[in-house]
């Protein structure tokens, strides 16, 4: 964070536009900078000039970290963010409140006091994870690839070719900023000779970029608890990207996927299955069997007069969750409508209709919505 930003538009200085990429901001930077460098032009104080504006602005806007960090500060001068700010020129920053943690504090703390290669916490890693019900239900130990920045290899994330020296920064003598007056203010910036780091290296890991970071793609062994449910978040702390110049990791976020079971529902710890029962079972009762999720069935009894879709719980046949509580297992009984009947199944039904002829269930149903207020579809 550099509290001139607000009057510099590094864009303008490399002459390519807000939105060019990564690659084309390099190309245009070497180009100017091959035009007035030193070597190229002896004695020439506005060429030098214009090489050191040049290799600042790509300093900044030349990698995309920074260059999201001055993008996100620049809008927010032009948002008005900052009192005195921005377009006014001259004087702006006279305002001793003004405060950048104030208005930036919530941005991972990249705009603290050592510059912007300070140790940073390293983002987290979200990944989606599909297991089985019976996964869910036991736990298990599944591997994720997943990609990242992890630790430089080659390195060690110490950012300097392995066997060269790293030695602290003759500028700001290892603290990683230096104090600029501004309108009367020591302002700390990081400091330009060692980029923030306090560290001078000799020969910078090329591997990495002297970032200490790579992307890679790896392979994690995670323990899934049993008793996840399906949508479920998992967070592993420590477990996600590097952290930037030797900060923390960031977590590993693992959201689960649980595939349906042929046989068995869940909510929340408990099972769910749907039995079918006959209209006699229904009628007189009986002991029916009921699966369980564990293999075989166990013994279930209904009442007599049982209707079509009563539940019935069984303790302890549901889920065992993470804190070791079990569930229970919900059974919906469903009356089964035979479909196929033999000829005596059918007399004998026959027969059963014919001495219920008047019970009518509808009977209440009718009577009741006969005396509830009308409805006229047309309105009043
Ligand atoms: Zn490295
Ligand atoms: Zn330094």
């Amino acid at each position: 964070m550099n509290p001139d930003w607000a009057d510099k538009d590094f864009y303008k200085v490399l002459g390519v536009s807000k939105t060019s990429s990564q690659d084309e901001i390099k190309k245009t930077y070497r180009k100017l900078a091959k035009e007035y460098h030193p070597d190229a032009n002896p004695d020439n104080a506005k060429a030098e000039a214009k090489f050191k504006e040049v290799s600042e602005a790509y300093d900044v806007i030349g990698t995309e970290s920074s260059r999201k960090e001055y993008d996100e500060f620049r809008e927010a001068v032009a948002s008005g963010a900052f009192r005195g700010g921005g377009a006014g020129g001259g004087g702006q920053y006279q305002n001793a409140n003004f405060n950048f943690e104030d208005i930036f504090g919530d941005m991972g703390g990249m705009f603290g006091g050592g510059g912007r290669n300070r140790a940073r916490r390293g983002n987290d890693l979200e990944t989606r994870v599909t297991i089985s019900f019976a996964d869910a239900l036991q736990g298990v130990t599944t591997p994720i690839r997943i990609t990242g920045d992890v630790v430089c290899s080659s390195c060690r994330g110490s950012r300097a070719e392995a066997g060269s020296k790293v030695s602290t920064c003759g500028t700001c003598r290892g603290s990683g900023q230096v104090a600029r007056n501004v309108g009367g203010f020591g302002i700390p910036q990081a400091c330009n000779a060692c980029q923030g780091t306090g560290q001078k290296i000799e020969k910078p890991c090329r591997s990495c970029q002297a970032t200490g970071i790579v992307r890679d793609t790896k392979t994690v062994q995670i323990k899934i608890p049993r008793g996840v449910k399906d949508g479920a978040a998992i967070r592993l702390s420590g477990r996600g990207a590097a952290g930037p110049n030797g900060g923390p990791a960031g977590d590993l976020i693992v959201r689960i996927s649980v595939t349906n079971h042929p046989v068995f529902g869940r909510k929340e710890d408990n099972l769910t299955v749907t039995v079918p029962i006959t209209f006699s079972e229904a009628t007189f009762g009986a002991q029916i069997s009921v699966p369980v999720v564990t293999g075989g069935n166990v013994t279930l009894k209904i009442p007599a007069g049982t209707t079509s879709g009563k539940i019935f719980r069984i303790k302890g046949r549901g889920v065992t969750n993470s804190k070791g509580k079990q569930g229970d297992l919900l059974v919906t009984v469903e009356l089964a409508i035979p479909t196929k009947l033999s000829k005596q199944a059918k007399a004998a039904l026959e027969n059963f209709a014919k001495e219920t002829l008047q019970d009518d269930p509808r009977e209440e149903l009718l009577a009741r919505a006969a005396s509830a207020p009308r409805i006229n579809p047309d309105g009043e």
